[in-house]
């Protein structure tokens, strides 16, 4: 029998990346819904050629755009914040969480809520709400995957494991464009500089996240958040070479490393297919041509987003939410030319004190509400920040 699947954030680098595997064997799969935002033209394509059930684009003012260019299909068009967590109630077996930004939380949790299992690419719903994605999958049958590379190779690296005989986790950084760059240069990066990553073809908004390292920040969150691991025994490395995605170090002094090329396609497949492996359509290593792997220092001068993940881990509550929507304000701000490439550090460290009340609620019991309440307050801070401040 085929395997019901949905992909939210279908258009994105991710969406495309499975999307990539799920057409090499099409009769695998039933697709329910597809979603994009302002891309019709892609994901009216894609729905077309995979005979989707619905396709749904965020963007509510492009409906007619939608109907328009699937007309004909029998593929069902729909848009707006409602129709996407409609969508994502739809019975599925699979479903692809990669929508970039807190925005991806809730059509997430909706497809916990149905017990499905959640593909989780979008980092931000362990940041924001973790505890709440976790005891949802719990209460309702469903599982959670990791999809980000580096908590993918975590996660292998777990299997049969005891999570107790965990010494420390070392989550690998490329080093983003600039890891290269004088520090006295980062003041005046631009948007279209920060944009263009090393070694991964991803989105715009964690390309920039990897020349800032918020996008590791997050992912420091995640694993804390994801494997329940204490917050010091988490540490990072820049691994300009983006081969070893993760470290899993054990009381007995040995590391297990995942290693393999920088493609997604290892992380969404091996998802995709837990928990037997599959053959995926991805580069073999040869070790001998690669000659070497290098490691630095994470230098919290150059990336302070580090420092400020360790201060959002340590403080708890709902912190992990402001943490991620300050970031995504002045990310939007840089992203404009309203802001500089180090003032997006700044801006988020001037929410997390104003806002430090969030911290250490009991985060067992936060729900959706009280994430969203922390996100907007967080937003508005930020602004009000960058409003302040003259750049
Ligand atoms: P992307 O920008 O390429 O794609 C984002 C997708 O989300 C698109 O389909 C877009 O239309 C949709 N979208 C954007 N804003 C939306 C909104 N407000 N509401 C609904 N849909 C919206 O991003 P990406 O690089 O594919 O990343 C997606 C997620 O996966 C992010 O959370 C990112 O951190 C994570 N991730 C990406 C990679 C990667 O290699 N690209 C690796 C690890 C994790
Ligand atoms: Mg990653």
């Amino acid at each position: 029998m085929s395997r019901r699947i949905s992909i939210f954030g279908a258009t994105g680098s991710i969406g495309q990346n499975t999307i990539d595997l799920i057409a090499r064997d099409r009769a695998a799969y039933r697709v329910v819904a597809l979603t994009g935002g302002g891309n019709i033209a892609q994901l009216a394509r894609d729905a077309r050629s995979l005979s989707a059930e619905i396709a749904v684009t965020a963007d509510e003012s492009r409906l007619d755009d939608l109907r328009a260019a699937l007309a004909g299909s029998g593929v069902e068009a729909a848009a707006g914040r409602a129709a996407l967590v409609e969508a994502a109630s739809r019975p599925a077996d699979w479903i692809m969480s990669a929508i970039v930004g807190a925005a991806g939380l809730e059509p997430g949790l909706r497809a916990l809520q149905q017990g499905a299992t959640l593909a989780l690419a979008n980092k931000e719903s362990m940041v924001c709400a973790g505890p709440l994605m976790l005891r949802t999958a719990r209460d309702r049958g469903g599982q959670i995957l990791p999809v980000d590379s580096e908590h993918s190779a975590v996660f292998q690296a777990l299997i049969g494991e005891d999570i107790a005989a965990v010494e420390r986790v070392i989550i690998t950084a490329s080093g983003g464009a600039f890891r290269d760059w004088p520090l006295k240069d980062l003041a005046r990066a631009t948007p279209e500089q920060a944009a263009t990553h090393p070694n991964w073809s991803m989105g715009q908004r964690i390309t920039i996240d990897s020349a800032s390292m918020f996008n590791k920040a997050l992912e420091l969150i995640e694993t804390r958040e994801f494997f329940g691991i204490a917050p010091a025994k988490i540490e990072t490395v820049v691994h300009p070479e983006s081969m070893i995605h993760a470290l899993v170090g054990f009381n007995d002094g040995a590391l297990m490393a995942h290693v393999g090329p920088p493609d997604m396609r290892h992380a969404i497949g091996f998802a995709l297919h837990y928990p037997t492996r599959k053959a995926l359509p991805v580069e073999r290593l040869d070790l001998v041509k690669l000659g070497q792997l290098t490691f630095r220092d994470p230098c919290e001068t150059r990336w302070p987003a580090l420092r400020l993940a360790r201060e959002v881990m340590q403080a708890g509550g709902l912190m992990g939410s402001v943490f991620n929507a300050a970031k995504e304000r002045a990310l939007d701000a840089f992203i404009d030319h309203r802001i500089s490439f180090l003032g997006m550090a700044e801006v988020v460290e001037e929410v997390l004190v104003s806002l430090s009340s969030q911290a250490g609620h009991n985060a067992a019991g936060i729900t959706l509400d009280m994430v969203a309440e922390a996100d907007h307050l967080a937003r508005i801070e930020a602004d009000a920040v960058m409003q302040r401040k003259t750049w």
